[in-house]
């Protein structure tokens, strides 16, 4: 795995501004997402973990150019995303690719999976009918499907094998990056590990790297080289992922892990309890965010000063924990 940067975000910021009150009332801004700095490697997966609400899909949206930042950038392939335009713009759209949840929720029941697949090609690139066949079918192949299915539709196909066309679909136009969504959640489990191993057999045959937003904790040790833990906006912690698993630092990871089976059969996790519910962004708790839930407070500076991440040996932590010394407000 080559660990070039092939995304980076920089300062990735995005606020939100709300209308309160019914006669227009007044206006206020609540951070979404604040200040994210993170990278994805050439064939490397990142994965975003954290509750609902966290900002999991306002990032996503930044980083496919579906929303633009607040404040921050995201270059890809060294170019800033939110400055393209025209052909620059089309070539992103062609690079980088999604695959989501429930990609059929809006297709066409009489589109032909052909179609349905060639649609990145047909919107960014200038190819002949016959060399969008070619690639229709080179994708199909890639997802385990005959050439036969391109002529089909939609309700022929059952959620498995749907999920596989979207696969080809984000595949077609030869991707560097494909954002997966909670790409497994919409199938039965027992169709979950066969497409979690066409994603790792795709990376390995094409270099794509990913970036994965997934609640199961165990596609993510599955899927992803490193992790992003979000709370309340910002990364708490990011490392490599079996460390992650093995020690988390932080301890909303802690917390967050806990409630998962274990990683090595006959370890055993205490579950944490995690007190009270995510904070409101319109009364964000003072000092750390976490700390209203926090089991391992250690003392006033947790409520009074916002912690900065910090590289620990490889891993980055935002907690007082792992101060320089421990921490202490005069
Ligand atoms: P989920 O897993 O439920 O999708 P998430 O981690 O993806 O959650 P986001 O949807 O990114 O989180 O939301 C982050 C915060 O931003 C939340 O507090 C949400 O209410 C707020 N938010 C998101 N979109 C908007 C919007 N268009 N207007 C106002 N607030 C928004």
């Amino acid at each position: 795995m080559n660990t070039d940067p092939i995304l980076e975000a920089r300062g990735l910021t995005k606020e939100f501004n709300l209308r309160q009150g019914m006669f227009g009332g007044t206006t206020r801004s609540i951070k979404a997402v604040q200040d994210l700095n993170f990278h994805i490697g050439k064939g490397e997966t990142l994965a975003l973990v954290g509750e609902s609400g966290c900002g999991k899909t306002t990032t996503t949206r930044m980083l496919l150019r579906l929303q633009t930042p607040t404040r921050g950038s995201v270059r890809f392939g060294g170019e800033d995303i939110h400055a393209l335009s025209g052909a620059g713009l089309k070539r992103f759209r062609s690079r980088v690719q999604a695959v989501f949840q429930d990609p059929w929720s809006s297709i066409n029941p009489r589109v032909r999976i052909r179609d349905f697949v060639a649609e990145p090609l047909v919107v960014n690139e200038n190819l002949s009918a016959r060399e969008v066949d070619r690639r229709v079918h080179e994708a199909l192949d890639a997802v385990g499907l005959g050439p036969a299915h391109a002529r089909k539709y939609p309700h022929e196909f059952s959620g498995g094998q749907r999920q596989r066309i979207a696969i080809a679909s984000a595949l077609v136009s030869r991707p560097e990056l494909i954002v997966l969504d909670e790409p497994v959640s919409g199938l039965d489990v027992s169709i979950r590990s066969q497409i979690i191993n066409l994603f790792k057999d795709i990376q390995q045959e094409y270099g794509v790297s990913y970036l994965l937003v997934a609640h199961d904790l165990a596609t993510t040790r599955y899927l992803a080289d490193r992790v992003a833990v979000m709370y309340f906006g910002s990364i708490v912690e990011t490392g490599a992922t079996d460390d992650i698993f093995e020690a988390p630092r932080h301890p909303y990871t802690e917390a967050l892990l806990s409630a998962a089976l274990p990683s090595t059969p006959g370890q055993r996790r205490d579950e944490i309890e995690l007190r009270g519910e995510v904070p409101s962004p319109l009364s964000p708790p003072t000092g750390c965010a976490f700390h209203p839930r926090c089991h391992k407070l250690i003392g006033e500076v947790c409520a009074q000063r916002a912690p900065e991440l910090r590289a620990r040996g490889g891993r980055d932590v935002r907690c007082h924990l792992h101060d320089e010394k421990p921490a202490r407000v005069a």
